[in-house]
């Protein structure tokens, strides 16, 4: 499953090239050309699902048993002192590459900040009413 017009696709079928740190049948691992940190790097899947809303189930089982062994290795060859897993769906939450990809971000201590927002003050009932809208249609 391909979309024609992804450069992830291209990238992730190894036609267009990329600095790779892990490939198998199911996903290749590429480093992030606009790198926020040392490290910096995109898990894609070789098929192509625009964001988690598409991605098969299958897929995404695979995807955090490979993200712990990206981090342990970057964690051992970066000498990271953290990471951050994210993960946009959607123009706006920030992703421009539509094809789903999990950036592993390597966080250094005093280095770039990522990551940060100010954090909210709900009330309980806005709580509440939130988490019912969600399981409503769970
Ligand atoms: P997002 O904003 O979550 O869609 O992330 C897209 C990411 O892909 C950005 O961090 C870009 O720097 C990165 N990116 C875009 N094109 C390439 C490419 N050809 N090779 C490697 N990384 C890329
Ligand atoms: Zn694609």
């Amino acid at each position: 499953m391909r979309d024609d017009n992804c450069i992830f696709c291209k990238i992730a079928a190894g036609e267009i090239p990329s600095k790779t740190v892990y490939e198998d049948e199911t996903f290749r691992v590429i480093m992030d050309l606009g790198a926020a940190s040392e490290g910096h790097a995109l898990i894609l899947p070789k098929d192509h699902y625009a964001n988690v809303l598409e991605l098969d189930e299958a897929i995404a089982a695979k995807v955090l048993p490979l993200a712990g062994k990206i981090a342990r290795a970057m964690k051992k060859g970066l000498k990271c002192d953290g990471l951050n897993l994210v993960q946009n769906n959607g123009e706006t939450a920030g992703q421009t590459v539509m094809h789903f990809h999990l950036h592993m971000i390597p966080r250094y201590k005093g280095g770039c900040e990522v990551i940060e927002w100010k954090p909210g003050s709900p009330t309980p009932e806005e709580l509440e009413a939130a988490a019912e809208k969600i399981k409503a249609e769970l």
